[in-house]
């Protein structure tokens, strides 16, 4: 099931914040890693659950994109992925 959440952080918000916008929805784990496709209006972050498996995409507004760009949080490794692509599950 793939279900798509909005981000709940402003940019100027601190990085455990941030990191925790992208929390599983199910269990609440903590995601280390998700793929950006950024959009010309919005963007979507594609994410896995490395404890459960399920997936889902977290829309972002420029604003929280333009936040992980330039200060990522340090737990959570942001790739920019291009044409849908998704982080694969371990
Ligand atoms: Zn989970």
């Amino acid at each position: 099931m793939s279900v798509t959440d909005c981000a709940r952080f402003l940019a100027e918000d601190p990085g455990e914040l941030v990191a925790a916008s992208f929390a599983c929805p199910w269990c609440l784990a903590r995601v280390d890693d998700t793929v950006l496709e950024v959009g010309t209006h919005d963007s979507l972050a594609h994410c896995v659950c490395p404890s459960c498996s399920e997936d889902w995409d977290v829309a972002l507004h420029a604003g929280q994109v333009m936040r992980l760009s330039l200060a990522p949080p340090p737990t959570l490794r942001i790739r920019f992925g291009r044409d849908g692509g998704r982080p694969v599950a371990a």
